[in-house]
């Protein structure tokens, strides 16, 4: 990123540029840019980032120090979830606080070594605050002092409506509008609004891949880990509710396109095809990778995955297909969907190629 900057005009470039040049997420690269401005490497100008000249290296022993002092809190974190009913939270939030009145006292359950955080092991008398010979302070109103002050368990009916909630599938997949900045930079002729001949329209996933209840069958279907293979039952029932939900909604859908994946072929070609069943139409084609291009990475940033996507994917429909496409409506069924710049470059090849609408289908949305 250093490198980068120091050959744009004026040592200074907008983060839109620098993802253009560098392999990393948005998120990722602000992280790494504050970080410069904070060593001094970089500065924040108009229009971007500048290259300030001062000499910037990987302080791995600070990193490291760093690291260690998160580790000891997120530690810290979980000992004081699992604290157990002969000890009060509130003491041992104290006692890592370094409260001079509760070091050195205190139940067991800090259990660390007691020197640089204060937490106290023992039940050391030398606490001058401590009524002599009692037990150990408490605060008397904590959960563990107290007791649980919640119902045990929710009743039936609760319980029964987060249950369906939780089951019911279906999350919008909101077409993008707009290509990111500096694509001409990597070779990609796109810029500004995508015009709305080009779009898709919005879509649905059957369940975000970080959530609970459907989302744990979505992950171990399309997740990082996942391998290929067919739908599975309640991914098939969830496919199911959603299309015809859809299909209540108003939206017509005259044939299926899948997206030919490399890493679950069987996967996307049994969704296609299950789709078609439920909706009754035809599957009639693929949006397929053009011959030796890899699948490319997915954990890049926007510009970078759309440039990626964009050389690689082309149309591949029957001749009647494609000779009866013209104002169709077609259901774009992928595993699922991300930067989303697949969907968007397929829909926009469908439309292109005479389709009226595109309504994007994918099992997961990260
Ligand atoms: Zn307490």
């Amino acid at each position: 990123m250093l490198a980068a900057l120091a050959d744009s005009p004026d040592s200074t470039a907008s983060t839109a540029r620098l993802e253009t040049a560098v392999d990393l997420r948005r998120s990722r690269l602000e992280m790494m840019l504050s970080v410069l401005d904070v060593d001094g490497a970089v500065s924040k100008v108009r229009g971007g980032w500048r290259r300030t000249g001062q000499e910037w290296d990987y302080d791995a022993e600070r990193y490291a120090r760093v690291e260690r002092a998160r580790l000891a809190e997120q530690a810290a974190m979980i000992e004081y979830e699992r604290l157990g009913p002969d000890d009060c939270r509130v003491a041992y939030l104290r006692r890592q606080l370094d409260d001079p009145e509760l070091v050195g006292v205190g139940p067991a359950g800090s259990g660390a070594d007691g020197t640089d955080t204060g937490t106290g092991t023992g039940t050391g008398t030398e606490d001058g605050t401590r009524t002599a010979g009692g037990p150990a302070w408490r605060c008397g109103r904590c959960d563990l002092c107290a007791g649980p002050w919640a119902p045990e368990l929710p009743d039936g009916e609760s319980a029964e409506n987060v249950r369906v909630a939780l089951a019911r599938a279906g999350v919008e997949i909101v077409p993008r509008r707009q290509w990111p900045t500096g694509m001409p930079g990597l070779g990609v002729d796109l810029a500004g609004r995508i015009a709305v001949e080009d779009r898709a329209e919005p879509g649905v996933a059957l369940a975000r891949m970080d959530g609970i209840g459907l989302a744990a069958s979505v992950r171990e279907a399309v997740g990082t880990t996942a391998g290929d293979g067919v739908v599975g039952p309640d991914l098939r029932a969830a496919t199911r509710s959603v299309l015809e939900r859809l299909r209540s909604d108003g939206v017509r859908v005259d044939g299926v396109v899948a997206v030919r994946s490399s890493t679950r072929p069987q996967l996307v070609d049994h969704l296609a095809r299950g789709a078609a069943a439920v909706l009754g139409v035809p599957v009639v084609g693929s949006v397929v990778p053009r011959d030796g291009m890899p699948p490319g990475r997915h954990d890049l940033n926007s510009a970078q995955r759309l440039a990626v996507v964009e050389r690689r994917l082309q149309l591949d429909l029957s001749d009647g297909a494609a000779a009866g496409l013209n104002g169709r409506s077609v259901l774009l069924v992928d595993d699922y969907t991300d930067s989303g710049w697949t969907l968007t470059l397929a829909a926009r090849l469908l439309r292109r190629a005479g389709a009226g609408a595109v309504h994007p289908f994918t099992i997961g949305m990260r």
